[in-house]
């Protein structure tokens, strides 16, 4: 693919479309980024960056001139693929391609892509300090922090790539052929931005699309769909789950992930020290030991990492104990399937907090994992309504107006020997920033309770 002087359109300046223009004027492109928000509502410092790499800004909407008169269209994964300034570009026949497809036409080291409805980030980084582990130089990114389009744009290379990709990711893909593909689950979410829910399958299944022989699709399966896919592929292709069974690659004996290989078992690392609660969480490390291996990762330096993976913030993140209360912040849980692993892996009675912005999914799986677990929820944002509609008569529900009060109310809820457990099940954008957002809120939350600078807790049975 031609850059150097062909006019290059980026939409949408978020960290991917950051990188794409820095990439594509290093190579000599003419850049213009076109962004919705107006100049006024940017932070004046990537204005100033534009400039210095001479980028044009075109903001307050789409302009389809110019899109027009371009020779390719780079979009961010959160820009709508039906965006009409993009469609008429499709329609001239104007290559119109995500920063990933682009990004991977120009990396030359071997890549690992990492896509599931839930554990993209935590397999993405376990392997990657697995890799690391193993004294190789390793690029990490992609959808969980830096765009991969940032190692193209730089001069240092790397032995090995390990990236996080997002459905809106593959959407926008069409050579993207990694070296190992690694599908973790699929269960409904993003409901809102798919024609439903086989659209947001078929996305997923873009990952190994253009695999060929030599390379690997490693799937999860104890995922009922993945289990039953018959992957039309030249790839190979390795299966994992809990326990052994027919066609299985990777599964779990007693204290250890076991690995099958031309017909005969070998223990390749102990889980005794892995610190990952759930079920879901051996399935990840599996995945991320199979990936590894292929890879010539030796064991022991696949245990060292395992041993020391503490996990990310906002994915069962113990943050406080009060009065035997354990606190746990889950944030990251922004679909069903993520909520039903926390309510079912943390093997504790529970005060739920969830609820927030709805995506259009059924919370029928939340409702049937949370019997019998969760003895109270506190629900809170827009979907608290729908949520509580299908606890009824199952969970007892409060409702509550913000985190500081969702908070106080589930701790006057619990008690000792008991978690509260923020998994809402739901998107943070009705009353929060991010996920993150949501997360550092409830940690505060409790740090203040903690403390005894919180509000007063609320007379038991409010
Ligand atoms: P993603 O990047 O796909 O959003 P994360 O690793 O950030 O995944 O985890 C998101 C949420 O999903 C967290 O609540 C986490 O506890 C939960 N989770 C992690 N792995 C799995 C899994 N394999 N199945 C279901 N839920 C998972």
């Amino acid at each position: 693919m031609e850059v150097k002087g062909k006019k290059i359109i980026v939409v949408g300046l978020g960290i991917s479309g950051l990188w794409a223009a820095r990439w594509a004027c290093r190579l000599g492109a003419r850049v213009t980024v076109s962004e919705m928000r107006r100049a006024e509502e940017m932070d004046p410092s990537l204005l100033e960056e534009l400039e210095e790499l001479g980028a044009r800004f075109e903001g307050g909407g789409h302009d389809e001139r110019s899109f027009l008169g371009a020779d390719l269209v780079i979009v961010s994964p959160g820009v709508p693929a039906d965006l009409p300034a993009l469609r008429a570009a499709g329609d001239r026949g104007i290559p119109v391609l995500g920063e990933l497809e682009v990004a991977s036409r120009f990396v030359k080291a071997p890549i690992i892509a990492v896509t599931g409805s839930n554990g993209k980030s935590t397999v993405t980084s376990l392997l990657g300090d697995i890799l690391k582990a193993s004294g190789r130089k390793v690029f990490v990114g992609g959808n969980i922090g830096t765009p991969l389009i940032s190692l193209a744009a730089s001069p240092e290379p790397v032995d090995l790539v390990v990236v996080e990709v997002s459905s809106f990711q593959l959407d926008t893909t069409r050579t993207f052929s990694p070296h190992i593909s690694i599908l973790l689950n699929i269960s409904p979410d993003h409901l809102d931005r798919y024609e439903g829910f086989e659209a947001y399958v078929r996305s997923k299944y873009r990952i190994f699309m253009n695999q060929g022989r030599g390379d690997y699709l490693i799937l999860n399966d104890d995922d009922t769909r993945l289990k039953a896919l018959s992957p039309a592929t030249r790839a190979a292709v390795l299966r994992y789950g809990l326990e052994p069974g027919q066609g299985r690659d990777a599964f779990c004996r007693g204290e250890e992930i076991v690995m099958l290989r031309k017909g005969r078992t070998a223990a390749v690392c102990s889980v005794s020290d892995f610190s990952l609660p759930g079920d879901h969480n051996l399935g990840n490390l599996m995945a991320a030991v199979l990936a590894a291996r292929q890879v010539g990762v030796a064991p022991h330096d696949i245990q060292a990492a395992v041993s020391s993976f503490k996990g990310l913030p906002h994915r069962m993140e113990e943050v406080a104990e009060i009065g035997g209360v354990r606190f746990f912040n889950d944030s990251k849980a922004t679909n069903v399937d993520a909520a039903v692993k926390a309510v079912t892996g943390l093997g504790l009675p529970i005060v739920l907090i969830a609820g927030g912005r709805h995506k259009g999914a059924d919370y029928a799986e939340l409702t049937e994992a949370a019997c019998g677990r969760v003895k109270g929820a506190v629900l809170l944002g827009e979907a608290r309504e729908i949520m509580a509609a299908s606890f009824q008569g199952k969970i007892p529900v409060r409702m509550a107006r913000d985190m500081e009060q969702a908070v106080a109310m589930a701790h006057a809820w619990a008690s000792p020997g008991e978690a509260v457990l923020l998994s809402p099940a739901c998107a943070s954008f009705d009353m929060f920033e991010s996920y993150a957002h949501r997360g550092r809120l409830f940690r505060e939350a409790v740090t203040r309770l903690r403390d005894g600078t919180g509000q007063k807790r609320p007379a038991r049975g409010l």
